[in-house]
């Protein structure tokens, strides 16, 4: 693997000697030629849904709490792990929740980085990829091709591990409402204590919703249409099951209302505070958070979510840290970024990624 996201240290990790920008990349990633950025996207779509789903906010938590029981007592039998629910299969669907999460991930390459290079890429990714000290420029030869809903679905479809979910969608509606739904979908599900359930019930149901939209006189706000409608079609489904729905991002940004602050991982402490800075400035905007981080491989999201400075992800290279809100400073030459902040917080999930290796090293040996 030439990348993984590493939860508990909230850190994207490369397998590659720290790389340069070119003017550019968070416009287009695709125009770059680059297997590493596939793999920086697909990792950086896990950095969003951390923070801005419940569910995987409540798995970080139980994996702190685990670091912090085996560092006072020794102890690696944990009960109640959270985050062993992300592999758990579901028996009447098939589907476990890491399947949707990777399938989310997926939706986002393909959207971002597009058809072709994800079919090129599809290999390389799963095997080093070393670019060396050099900067990168756009290849002058990648293509800029558009790409057809056929093509679209197609490389959806073909992936050899995370293609059920979508697949789910796009059987019971069609190639254009799976295309523009199913990140909503699956954000919302996530919410939920059970978002195999949650998503599975709201695919099942769905048809109605998909035959009122397409007959909605309001077209030219398509976007205002749907999401809505997607959001409470879910929030229906979860409940019809029993399962409570939960504010989006409310269990991160709740945390900054512990009294034991210090029996929290700092790093998700950190990202709370900016959230809770994004939501106190969207509300000043009139803007939909949901949307951001629902949509957040579209290209206006993320461009304010990467480069606009309210939580870009620390990134690890193989020679060391390098956060790259640091890096995009360097790129933007602008002094709205502190660099300071940055370097404190490279050295925690530092620490944090070395606590961590090492309990599961301890767990893996002593179970
Ligand atoms: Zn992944």
């Amino acid at each position: 693997m030439a990348g993984s996201f590493v939860r508990p240290s909230l850190t994207i990790k490369l397998s590659v000697d720290r790389f340069d920008f070119d003017i550019g990349y968070l416009e287009g990633p695709s125009y770059f030629d680059e297997p590493v950025f596939r793999v920086l996207i697909h990792e950086l779509t896990h950095f969003w849904q951390t923070v801005s789903m419940n569910f995987l906010v409540k798995a970080a938590l139980s994996e702190w709490r685990q670091l912090i029981d085996y560092e006072t007592s020794g102890n690696t039998q944990s009960q109640n792990r959270f985050e062993d629910k992300l592999e758990q299969r579901d028996k009447t669907s098939g589907l476990k929740p890491n399947d949707l999460l990777e399938a989310h991930a997926l939706y986002w390459d393909v959207s971002i980085l597009g058809v072709f290079n994800v079919k090129n890429w599809r290999n390389i990714n799963r095997s080093m990829v070393d670019v060396g000290d050099r900067k990168i420029q756009r290849s002058p030869s990648s293509p800029i091709t558009s790409q057809s809903g056929g093509s679209f679905d197609e490389v959806m479809l073909s992936d050899s591990f995370y293609s059920d979910p979508y697949r789910m969608l796009h059987n019971r509606t069609d190639s254009f409402f799976a295309a523009l739904t199913f990140p909503i979908v699956v954000y919302f599900a996530f919410q939920t204590d059970d978002p195999v359930i949650a998503y599975t019930e709201a695919v099942k149901t769905i048809r109605p919703l998909v035959d009122g939209i397409y007959g909605s006189p309001d077209l030219e706000k398509r976007q205002e249409v749907y999401f809505l409608a997607i959001q409470s079609h879910v929030m229906r489904a979860a409940e019809t099951k029993g399962l409570s729905f939960t504010e989006p991002r409310a269990v991160l940004t709740d945390l900054l209302n512990e009294t034991n602050q210090s029996q929290i991982n700092p790093l998700l402490l950190h990202y709370a505070a900016k959230m809770h800075t994004l939501e106190e400035q969207a509300k000043q905007y009139g803007a939909d958070l949901n949307r951001y981080f629902a949509l957040c491989g579209n290209v206006q999201y993320r461009k304010e979510l990467m480069g606009g400075g309210p939580m870009p992800p620390l990134v690890q290279f193989a020679d060391g840290e390098w956060p790259l809100q640091a890096m995009i400073n360097q790129f933007m030459r602008t002094g709205a970024y502190d660099e300071t902040e940055n370097d404190e917080l490279a050295t925690i999930a530092k620490d944090i990624g070395r606590r961590w290796s090492s309990y599961r090293i301890a767990a893996f040996v002593a179970n």
